[in-house]
């Protein structure tokens, strides 16, 4: 069913009879051409993009939980492409671009809202430094702005510029960056792919591989074994346990991250902002509430909370540059469990065992990844050939020290 203003109209004026279920609840066939492991955004949006880019007709996502309730609807929910390395900038810009047309290819509303990323910075090193991102980013075909200070008090009034420590000295802005509604995006991928003939199996967790001279055959499932040509994990925080079932140890820890919302104010925030000095970032959602987030809790664990410690280190950040945020009261947080991988950029990439294939290394800035990971990975699994935007994210490159390092602080994943 196409979901339009005139199919409202007419729902509307007809009992909302008509209206079916967004996705099939099918019991899993014997095999399948392609197994994707992980029903999150990655891995459903690996479905669609194999089924709808790449002819592939034969698949299913595996989901341990329910579609949505990973990271995929844990996040802060912010889209961008300010990077400044090659190896990620072009793959960044590749994902904004797809973003900017989801809504038309999936028929589903995900309140992509490109209300703009502005970064702060500080200092006159600082300003430095983004100004080499910026241009880095324009060279790359993406959109950069520098604002000094007053251009930056013309937007975000609120701010506190004179901050004695760390005092506002302007920022650059991504006016194509924003928000996009998290769990719409893991529903709207779903639909879309179900509505190809890919099985969504939820509540089927993959307790094991099934390998036979060096090449998979298929996954043990609480769902009993179900065969596969192509295995591919997309699998996030979980990366390292499952893989480990197949007897890969990844250069990837898990951590927990924690997010954060407010009691609903009227509009103040018009993007998303950051804080240059710290980790601190926010943005506000249609409904008023102040998102934001900051650092990972800093210890390894698969635990979907987080502690106190973080609580308020980010809650100094806040304070540090809107002292009135102090004023609001937090409604709720949550945790994710990150896939860090040691130089903060992610691996979409083959494994030595034939036929399986590995989508990770995430860290906190996945979801903006979303469309673009699946892409790529769908274009590996269908052509065993890396995409273009993709070539970087192999696992070699740890053995050959070609680290994408974008933050610059080496290879200690709890740092990056
Ligand atoms: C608090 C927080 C804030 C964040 N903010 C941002 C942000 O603002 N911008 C941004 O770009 N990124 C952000 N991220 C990161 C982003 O959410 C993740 O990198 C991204 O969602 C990970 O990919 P995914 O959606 O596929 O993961 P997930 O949704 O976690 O999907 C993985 C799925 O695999 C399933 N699974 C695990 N083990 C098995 C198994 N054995 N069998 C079957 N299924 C299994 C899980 O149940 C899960 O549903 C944030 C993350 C968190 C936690």
């Amino acid at each position: 069913m196409r979901y339009s203003g005139f199919r409202i109209i007419k729902e509307a004026l007809t009992g909302h009879k008509g209206w079916g279920p967004a996705w099939r609840n099918p019991e899993p066939k014997k095999s399948y051409d392609i197994i994707i492991i992980g029903g999150g955004g990655h891995g459903l949006a690996t479905a669609h993009y194999l089924a709808s880019q790449f002819g592939e007709s034969s698949i299913a996502v595996l989901e341990k939980g329910w579609i949505g309730g990973g990271n995929v609807g844990r996040n802060t929910t912010i889209i961008r492409s300010n990077y400044l390395l090659d190896g990620n900038e072009p793959f960044y810009e590749f994902s904004l671009k797809l973003w900017e047309g989801l809504e038309q290819d999936l028929n589903y509303n995900a309140m992509v809202s490109q209300r703009g990323v502005l970064n702060l910075f500080h200092s006159d090193a600082q300003r430095d430094a983004y100004r080499r991102r910026g241009n880095a980013m324009m060279l790359h075909g993406a959109d950069a702005q520098l604002l000094d200070a007053d251009q930056v008090r013309a937007e975000c009034p609120f701010l506190d510029f004179d901050n004695a420590r760390f005092p506002i000295k302007g920022g650059l802005a991504q006016r194509r960056g924003g928000t996009v509604r998290h769990d719409a995006v893991a529903w709207g991928y779903a639909r879309a792919a179900d509505s190809r003939g890919v099985d969504i199996i939820q509540n089927c967790e993959v307790t094991g591989f099934r390998i036979k001279e060096g090449r998979v055959q298929g996954v043990e499932t609480s769902k009993g074994f179900i065969g596969a040509r192509k295995v591919g994990c997309a699998v996030a925080g979980s990366s390292g346990a499952v893989m480990a079932k197949a007897g890969l140890r990844l250069p990837i820890e898990s951590h927990v991250l924690q997010a954060f919302v407010s009691e609903g104010l009227k509009p103040l925030i018009p993007g998303v902002v950051t804080f240059g000095a710290g980790h601190f970032y926010v943005s506000q959602s249609d409904k008023g509430g102040l998102v934001f987030g900051g650092d990972i809790d800093g210890y390894n664990s698969y635990a979907q909370r987080g502690n106190l410690p973080v609580v308020e280190d980010v809650c100094e950040g806040g304070m540090a540059i809107m002292p009135m945020i102090g004023r609001a009261r937090l409604l709720r947080m949550w945790g994710g469990v990150m896939d860090m991988s040691m130089d903060g950029s992610p691996i979409i990439d083959r494994t030595d065992i034939k036929g399986l294939y590995f989508n990770g290394g995430w860290c906190y800035g996945g979801f903006k990844a979303t469309p673009a990971s699946g892409w790529c990975f769908a274009h590996l699994l269908s052509t065993d050939k890396p995409h273009e935007t993709a070539t970087a994210y192999r696992f070699d490159r740890f053995q050959r020290g070609a680290m994408i390092d974008e933050k610059g602080v080496g290879a200690q994943p709890n740092l990056h």
